[in-house]
């Protein structure tokens, strides 16, 4: 475990009703949680120490940034991954000042990675991604009230004021209350697109990178002035991409694979939190410091949410499989437990590392364990502990883990971006 508490003084500290998701209110059995090994992130897991504000500088290698990255806002439209209800996000910028984090700005990030400027050793980086017109009109007076810096990553067929997108006055505005710009791509292609293109061969690729890296760059530093960061639309980057990237003048670009930020931090391969609007569970992973190491993709030893290797494989067939690698789109874990001795179906629970107790569904019939994800995932491992009683009573459990290819083609092109 490398859970590592400091001083907790929870106490001291009233968190904000963070728990609006159902998949996280726990509701019965104490004795459950009593056996059941506790993932590192369930939910009063990220109500950690706190530290006054004003919080003094470290050594450069011992800054922790989390990234977070939005979409759009909305107080009344129904919330999904991309649209987060207004109020989340006013109790999210809460917690993060409660907390005593410090929001850095895109500059003072850029600071820290690449000369010698130094910060606190919690930091957070705080993105909006694509250019919604909410991020104007609902997470911008937010934002302005709690005097947090931001960075916008715009992509420029989207920046003309029409529908839900932003103009570019409006982000001018933005600009002279602390948002800095970068680019987003120009039409936020999805890898089928860029794919298609790579079968053209290597030129027609370069291509296409330069039209959507180089052209964005260009485009959006005429319009707001320099522009050096970027931001791969859904993550998605290649070997071409990141070779060509400083060509273009980008020093830094952003993935959505979820990790702490270390000064070490591959500069063309950032990570970042995606927080989603309907499932508060990576804002919660984000917001614990505790583990540095978080979800780091480096591979250096099992994180949390990995089992060991040497875990037995369940016995019944399992989707994903046991250490199976699949798409950050793949539907459901499911646990065929038909052949399990004496199984009583009305005691199986299943728990997934970032997500505490889900509600998995249990067809009595034919014995289907089997809970639907609720989004696409983007944690590099996920492990999932499943127990049931026996008619007699008897307790057991089985547990596996699973990887997730961020870069793995989506096969539910729908309308995340
Ligand atoms: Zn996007």
């Amino acid at each position: 475990m490398l859970a590592m508490c400091a001083v907790v003084c929870a106490q001291e500290f009233e968190p904000v009703p963070m728990n609006l998701d159902p998949m996280l209110l726990d509701d019965d059995v104490a004795e459950e949680v009593q056996e059941a090994p506790r993932p590192e992130d369930e939910p009063d897991d990220y109500v950690e120490e706190v530290e006054k504000p004003q919080a003094l500088d470290v050594p450069r290698d011992q800054t922790r940034v989390a990234v977070l990255g939005y979409h759009n806002f909305s107080q009344k439209a129904k919330v999904t991954q991309m649209l987060m209800r207004t109020s989340d996000f006013r109790e999210q910028m809460e917690y993060i000042r409660r907390a005593g984090l410090t929001v850095i700005s895109m500059q003072e990030f850029l600071e820290w990675r690449f000369g010698t400027r130094t910060l606190p050793a919690r930091c957070v980086l705080i993105t909006l991604d694509d250019g919604w017109k909410s991020v104007y009109t609902e997470a911008f007076p937010i934002l302005k009230e709690y005097g947090y810096p931001f960075t916008l990553f715009l992509y420029t067929k989207y920046l003309h004021g029409r529908g839900d997108s932003l103009t570019p006055e409006q982000v001018r505005e933005m600009q002279a209350h602390g948002a800095t710009v970068g680019s987003h791509s120009v039409s936020h292609l999805y890898p089928s697109s860029w794919k298609k293109a790579q079968k053209q061969g290597p030129e027609a690729y370069a291509a296409l990178v330069d039209a959507e890296l180089g052209e964005s760059q260009k485009k959006l530093s005429e319009l707001f002035g320099q522009v050096n960061t970027y931001c791969y639309p859904g993550g998605y980057h290649t070997p071409a991409m990141l070779e060509r990237m400083p060509g273009y003048g980008y020093v830094a670009a952003f993935t959505v694979i979820p990790a702490k930020v270390t000064v070490n931090e591959d500069p063309l391969q950032i990570h970042r939190y995606m927080i989603f609007g309907n499932n508060h569970s990576i804002f919660r992973q984000a917001m614990d410091f505790r583990v540095s190491q978080l979800g780091q993709a480096s591979g250096s030893g099992a994180g949390p949410g990995t089992l060991d290797q040497t875990t037995p494989p369940p016995p019944f067939p399992v989707e994903p499989r046991p250490h199976e690698t699949v798409a950050p789109d793949f539907p459901a874990i499911t646990a065929y437990m038909n052949d399990v001795a004496g199984l009583n179906p009305d005691t199986v629970q299943m728990k997934v590392s970032g997500f505490g107790r889900v509600p998995a569904t249990v067809d009595k019939a034919t014995r289907t364990v089997q809970w639907v994800l609720p989004c696409r995932i983007y944690m590099p491992d996920l492990s999932v502990h499943v127990s049931w009683k026996s008619v007699e009573g008897t307790r057991h459990k089985a547990e596996w883990s699973f990887s997730i290819n961020p870069n793995a083609p989506i096969q539910t092109e729908n309308t995340i971006p």
